[in-house]
């Protein structure tokens, strides 16, 4: 066994977060507070130790050549062997890990991407990228079936710099392994931002965002990652793909499209040319709330038909409000923000307010925190406490998995023709997938993430007891049903199988239901050219030609 080639604080491989973090007393109250409401009263699995959790032996030897970026320490495997799913995490606590990467690659610099690329497709080994390895649909789990020799995570943390800044087209080149505040903290000092917060900001990076299709904090205009993509360079085991810089183009079908949002399958993202914006001074925001969720939808799409582009634009649901003990705990809320680094947003506030009173909503004028430049109101209010309660969810999902709860989120897009019986029918039938898989009804309530003129992404998130015995096995199977159940809801009644947390393993069925044979054909084609021996990702988002990987993941039937 080699040694640890990870960087960086020592992350917790069975949750969320640095192994040094801890929860607050308030934090430990709403954990004690959920579990009750699902009556989880099992004492419990207790969180598992590195050494509970065995690995099978690595196969494969590394080129002697590269031999210094390669590692085999149980840490590295362990901290490679999953995402961050609710099964990627439950997995860990049942300390089984079926598919462990037989080597964890780290290269210094692009060339030791193309030589590995060169040796895994020459040895039949698979390689998976892996920048912060918070996917959520089994996008980095080494599931790739029987037909390779090896498995290689390859992780991007040494490429993490800003290699350039061009100030006047207000853009940088970025090397892919940056995590979020990284790259933040580097464009800083130039007053200028990315100003793409995922949840997952912190644990996550920028090869991983183009790779996923990531979307940000921001509820409307360039939030998607899609959108700050200027150019990228993809080391891929055909040659380097390099796109040029280019404010638009309407030469062909872009190039860039091909890579943001191949997961992986094509090759490894090594760098992109990114746009950027100057750092926000003028903010406002104000939170409103609704007497039932008609009146709220309709409110914000208002808004978002509006032309007024509210940074922030989330609508939570009753349910999302009383679970999460926001604004007063039982009606829709909706939590609006604008911001700007060029001029006041006052005038954009008061039509957002005059929008919701025509909608039937009511906000407590003297809470609206209007803005003034660098001040720090804005941040504060209804708006401030969700940003806080946001960042912080995630942290507290990992103690309830040991006591037998499910909690976990999925997201799609959908019209608003659609929206009214999408959102009755996905609630409906996640309860009666709830109590089919469990036996008991669970929590299941909704927010807004981003809303465009013509639809919205609605982000669910359910909890239940899938075990009264906190017996895993039992909860995984329950898991396992209700998600099958969730894909099939939300491509049947409309929506997409993933608004931005990607197809991965775990959402190729919904994938397949919804995207048309013929394009996934010419996608395999595009693939086909740039991997021909078919390593890179085995079983994310279709099959390479010529194996059959199918649903690798824990999903597989
Ligand atoms: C608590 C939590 C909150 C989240 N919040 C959000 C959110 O707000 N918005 C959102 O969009 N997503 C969110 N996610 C999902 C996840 O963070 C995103 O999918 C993110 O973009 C993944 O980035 P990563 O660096 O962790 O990539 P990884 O998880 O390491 O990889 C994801 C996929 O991209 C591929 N990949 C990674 N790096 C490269 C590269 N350099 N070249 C080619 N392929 C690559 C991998 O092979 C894999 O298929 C969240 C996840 C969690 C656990």
């Amino acid at each position: 066994m080699t040694d640890t080639l990870s960087i960086g604080p020592r992350r917790r491989f069975w949750g969320w977060g640095n192994a040094a973090d801890v929860l607050s007393t308030t934090e430990q109250e709403g954990i004690k507070n959920t579990l009750s409401l699902l009556r989880a009263n099992a004492e419990g699995v207790a969180s598992p130790q590195e050494s509970d959790v065995l690995l099978r032996a690595s196969r494969g030897t590394p080129p002697s050549a590269l031999r210094s970026i390669f590692s085999n320490s149980h840490y590295d495997r362990l901290t490679h062997s999953y995402g961050k799913s609710f099964a990627d995490l439950l997995r860990m606590w049942q300390r089984v890990v079926p598919n462990p990467p037989d080597w964890v690659a780290f290269p210094n610099d692009e060339q030791g991407v193309v030589d590995l690329l060169d040796w895994a497709s020459t040895h039949n080994v698979a390689v998976i990228p892996f920048g912060g390895g918070t996917s959520v649909c089994g996008g980095v789990e080494p599931a790739v079936g029987e037909s390779y020799a090896a498995t290689v995570s390859l992780d991007l943390q040494r490429l993490n710099r800003v290699l350039e800044i061009d100030t006047m087209s207000r853009a940088a080149l970025i090397q892919a392994g940056a995590f979020g505040p990284d790259l933040e903290a580097q464009l800083k000092p130039h007053g200028l931002t990315m100003r793409h917060y995922p949840q997952s900001f912190q644990f996550s990076t920028l090869g991983g965002w183009i790779a996923t299709r990531a979307g940000g904090h921001y509820a409307t205009g360039a939030t998607h990652i899609d959108d700050m993509v200027e150019a990228t360079r993809t080391v891929t085991p055909a040659g380097i793909l390099q796109t040029r810089r280019l404010p638009a183009s309407g030469a062909g079908p872009a190039p860039d499209r091909l890579i943001i949002g191949s997961e992986g399958t094509c090759g490894v993202i090594t760098e992109a040319w990114m746009r950027l914006q100057t750092r926000p001074t003028f903010r406002a925001s104000a939170s409103a709330i609704f007497a039932d969720m008609k009146s709220a939808v309709q409110c914000v799409r208002m808004l978002a038909q509006s032309g007024l582009n509210p940074s922030n634009c989330r609508l939570l649901d009753a349910d999302e409000v009383a679970n999460f003990h926001i604004g007063d705990g039982k009606s829709p809320t909706l939590v609006l923000g604008f911001e700007s680094a060029d001029h006041a947003v006052n005038a954009a506030m008061q039509r957002a307010l005059e929008i919701v009173s025509d909608c039937g909503g009511s906000y407590d004028a003297s809470s609206v925190n209007q803005s003034m430049q660098n001040s720090e109101g804005a941040r504060s209010g209804a708006a401030g406490a969700w940003r806080d309660t946001f960042i912080r969810m995630p942290y507290l999902r990992d103690p309830m998995i040991g006591r037998g709860a499910i909690l976990d989120t999925f997201e799609t897009a959908i019209t608003w023709d659609k929206f009214d019986a999408f959102y009755a029918g996905v609630k409906e039938g996640m309860q009666r997938a709830i109590k089919k898989a469990t036996g008991n009804y669970g929590l299941v309530s909704c927010r807004f993430t981003h809303v465009y003129a013509d639809g919205v992404a609605p982000y669910f998130t359910f909890s239940a007891l899938g075990s009264a015995s906190a017996n895993l096995d039992q909860s995984l199977a329950a898991w396992c049903e209700i998600k099958r159940a969730a894909n099939d809801l939300v491509v049947g009644l409309g929506g997409t199988s993933t608004h931005h947390h990607a197809v991965g393993r775990d959402h190729r069925s919904g994938y397949e239901l919804e995207s048309a044979p013929l394009f996934r054909s010419a996608l395999a084609g595009a693939k086909a050219v740039l991997d021909p021996q078919g390593v890179m990702n085995p079983g994310v988002l279709i099959d390479p030609a010529g194996r059959k990987v199918g649903m690798s993941g824990i999903l597989a039937a």
